[in-house]
């Protein structure tokens, strides 16, 4: 679908095609049965250049956008869904630092990250605050100019491997709006501790864990953006750049499934023929790879309204997040028939890519949340629906 995309985006898809290729390809089902950050594959992706697509220039970053971030992560999901999150939480980790922070703490984080020298994670869930973000219990109370944070934040994605992670914790309880701060915290920090790890049933190659902190002092300085009260902003603009990136995941293992289940078909004959002579197989064949074109576009669609700074880009961020990975449940689900029984084994790729496509249902908000905020932006805009009211008939009681 290269009619979708300028030669910018083709070039740096086709850059992250060659390194997935080459490198993520022959590795991916070996850190999946380890559950072992590749160290081997961030090295390549970061050599490649890849780790910087989505930071400016000014710093170190290459200056693309949302768009060449998702390009980049469908093409390394289509070999391995974890290495598609571990690639792409580096964005989500680092988008409050571009959308919120100072040019001080721009100059101090992005250069690393972009070049792949030091990695970053996103906490924001807790135990007992997942869809309802603004439940969160972790706190940050001032202590001269400093923060003191407590807390445990939970499921903090690349949480157990980074040196800087992007906190949230409550610094105005007694606030409604303004009860949240984000904070720019680093590895080496007093009080700051990785707790237990979790073993997953997908994107076994990138670990997810929980992130403990106790009287973590942080000077001020590590407030994000120098303003506290402004983190529940901070982290839906984020969530609205972020989540496209899930949606390229999504595609990207999609297109994956189909590119295996297709060339198996061809491969696997029964009754005498190939399976891919018989119609019903053709059928699944292509629904396949015709949802997959249909979020494939939606993705980069959203993707551009982010870039454009549209207006409602929220509804279009979560509507291309829900879209795509239900059709990535579905279509890998249907992958996985297309194998039949050897699908089902380990010691077939298929049955992987099941596994990862679950997780991106789930997270940076549940596909139901994301109706959600799909369905609250229509009823918003319902205002500019006047002139259809006049053919509503009115009911009679009612005139
Ligand atoms: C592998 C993994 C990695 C993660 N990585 C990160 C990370 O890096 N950083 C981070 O901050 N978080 C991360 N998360 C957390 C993730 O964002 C949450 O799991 C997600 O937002 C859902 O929250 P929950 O699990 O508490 O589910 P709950 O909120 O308890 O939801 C349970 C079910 O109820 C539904 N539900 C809840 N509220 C409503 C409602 N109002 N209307 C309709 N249905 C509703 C949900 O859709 C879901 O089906 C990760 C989670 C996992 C599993």
């Amino acid at each position: 679908m290269d009619h979708l995309l300028a030669d910018r985006q083709i070039e740096w898809r086709d850059r992250a095609r060659e390194v997935a290729r080459r490198v993520v390809l022959p590795n991916a089902w070996k850190y999946d049965r380890l559950q072992e950050y590749p160290w081997e594959i961030k090295q390549a992706l970061a050599e490649a250049g890849l780790m910087k697509v989505w930071i400016p220039k000014e710093y170190g970053g290459a200056g693309g956008g949302v768009l060449e971030l998702c390009v980049v992560v469908e093409e390394l999901s289509r070999c391995c869904g974890g290495t598609g999150v571990l690639f792409a939480v580096n964005a989500l980790g680092s988008f409050p630092i571009l959308v919120a922070g100072t040019d001080e703490q721009k100059q101090k984080y992005l250069p690393a990250i972009a070049s792949g020298e030091k990695l970053i994670a996103f906490g924001l869930s807790e135990k007992n605050a997942g869809s309802d973000a603004g439940g969160i219990t972790c706190s940050a109370e001032r202590d001269g100019d400093h923060y003191v944070l407590n807390g445990t934040k939970k499921w903090n994605t690349n949480g157990p491997v980074a040196d800087l992670n992007t906190i949230f914790a409550i610094t105005d309880p007694s606030s409604r709006s303004r009860r949240l701060s984000a904070f720019l915290l680093e590895k080496d920090m007093d009080g700051y501790e990785v707790g237990y790890i979790e073993d997953k049933m997908g994107i076994r190659c990138v670990p997810v864990g929980e992130l403990d902190l106790k009287d973590c002092r942080a000077h001020e300085s590590h407030l994000l953006g120098g303003k506290p009260g402004l983190g529940f902003k901070h982290a839906m603009m984020t969530l609205d750049r972020a989540r496209p990136g899930v949606a390229a995941q999504a595609v990207g293992l999609a297109q994956g499934a189909v590119d295996f289940a297709t060339l198996y078909a061809t491969q696997r004959k029964q009754f005498g023929e190939p399976i891919s002579s018989f119609q019903m197989v053709q059928k699944m064949l292509a629904d396949m790879a015709t949802k997959v074109a249909a979020a494939r576009s939606l993705v980069y669609s959203a993707a551009k309204a982010v870039d454009a700074g549209a207006r409602d880009m929220t509804k279009y961020a979560a509507m291309c997040k829900y879209y795509a990975t239900d059709v990535a449940m579905e279509v890998t689900t249907d992958a996985v028939q297309v194998f039949g029984g050897n699908g089902y084994m380990r010691n077939y790729p298929i049955e992987k890519y099941m596994r990862d496509a679950k997780i991106t249902q789930i997270y940076e908000g549940t596909n139901q949340i994301q109706r959600m905020v799909v369905a609250r932006n229509l009823i918003k805009e319902a205002t500019r629906l006047s002139h259809l009211e006049e053919f509503i008939p009115v009911p009679e009681h009612l005139r």
